[in-house]
């Protein structure tokens, strides 16, 4: 008979057997943040990302940057790479020819997105005249131009516009159906609103995976104004943690690892498996992830 310990040591090897995880950046607008990234891609890249991928700027601004770093990435390191894509002020027919420069460099993942109006989260979103009106309309069209592998966005807490839980977890179904392949979320920092969030999607008949978006606060500052703009809640424990600290660097950075550490662990004991961990662009929280998760650069 084996002791409780010894099941949990190797349900945690088995889980880490099938753990996937894949890492979000954003496109640099400047040689500086450039020279970060490529040192924060060549540090995670090692650890077998199930993909990277690369965000789209707000209102399609990075359209060129996105694509030339989802190619870049992929012929400097191997990884498998995912462009990110919005329907915000373009025609079908714009974002159609976007779908197939991807294509046509070789990248076979996208992250399809309806997008955020220029003037943020706060005002209505109105398609563009000629565009696709939502997420799930854009899943559709990708589908017809091609064989993708399609993720779509997730919220749980809920995504802001939408007036109730009935019409968020519809909406999600809708994007599946459609032909999405899973949904990563938005970021979150209590895990119970996550495994409520896959409790209601499951009642919900939805059996694509919900990957968690990990997001190590490498400055609470930072992520709590970002939280605020995106409809993410700042528990006061969190926000306890975090108070006073935002001059000393060092124990600010070791506070977040071991937020960030407890936040996966708990979600590992759930036997969640798979894991986004967006980025910003830096590396050293996202390592330390990753060895929690039993990623190690030589395995
Ligand atoms: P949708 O799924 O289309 O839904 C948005 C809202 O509209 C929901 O409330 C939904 O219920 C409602 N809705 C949809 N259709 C209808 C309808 N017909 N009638 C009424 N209501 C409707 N943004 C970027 O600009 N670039 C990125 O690269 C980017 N990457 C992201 C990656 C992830 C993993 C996540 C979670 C978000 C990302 N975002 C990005 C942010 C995203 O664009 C915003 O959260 C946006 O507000 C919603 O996009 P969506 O794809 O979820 O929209």
């Amino acid at each position: 008979m084996i002791d409780d310990n010894v099941r949990a040591s190797r349900q945690t090897a088995d889980q880490r057997q099938e753990l996937q995880i894949s890492f979000e950046f954003f496109p640099p607008k400047t040689d500086a943040m450039e020279e970060k990234f490529w040192n924060s891609v060549h540090r995670l890249a090692p650890l077998k990302p199930r993909f990277v991928s690369v965000t789209y700027g707000a209102g399609g601004t990075t359209r060129e940057r996105t694509l030339r770093m989802v190619s870049s990435i992929k012929a400097q390191t191997g990884v498998d790479v995912a462009a990110h894509l919005t329907c915000v002020g373009a025609t079908r027919d714009e974002v159609d020819a976007v779908v197939r420069s991807y294509q046509a460099a070789g990248i076979s993942r996208i992250v399809a997105l309806r997008g955020d109006p220029p003037e943020g989260l706060g005002q209505p979103f109105t398609p563009h005249p000629g565009g696709y009106q939502n997420a799930a309309d854009l899943v559709a069209s990708i589908r017809r131009v091609g064989d993708f592998d399609i993720s779509v966005a997730a919220y749980p807490e809920k995504h802001p516009q939408s007036e109730s839980w009935q019409v968020d977890i519809d909406n999600l179904k809708r994007k599946l159906d459609v032909g999405a392949d899973r949904a990563i979320t938005q970021m979150f920092f209590s895990n119970g609103d996550f495994l409520r969030y896959l409790e209601r999607t499951r009642a919900a008949g939805i059996t694509a995976p919900i990957v968690p978006g990990i997001q190590p606060i490498h400055s609470f500052k930072q992520i709590s104004s970002f939280a605020r703009r995106c409809g993410t809640s700042i528990p006061a424990w969190l926000a306890e943690r975090f108070d006073g600290l935002d001059d000393e660097p060092e124990t600010h950075a070791l506070v977040a690892s071991a937020v960030a550490a407890e936040q996966v662990t708990e979600l590992l004991d759930e036997g969640v498996t798979e894991f986004h961990i967006y980025t910003h662009n830096r590396s050293p929280l996202a390592l330390t992830l990753a060895r929690i998760l039993g990623r190690r650069s030589e395995s």
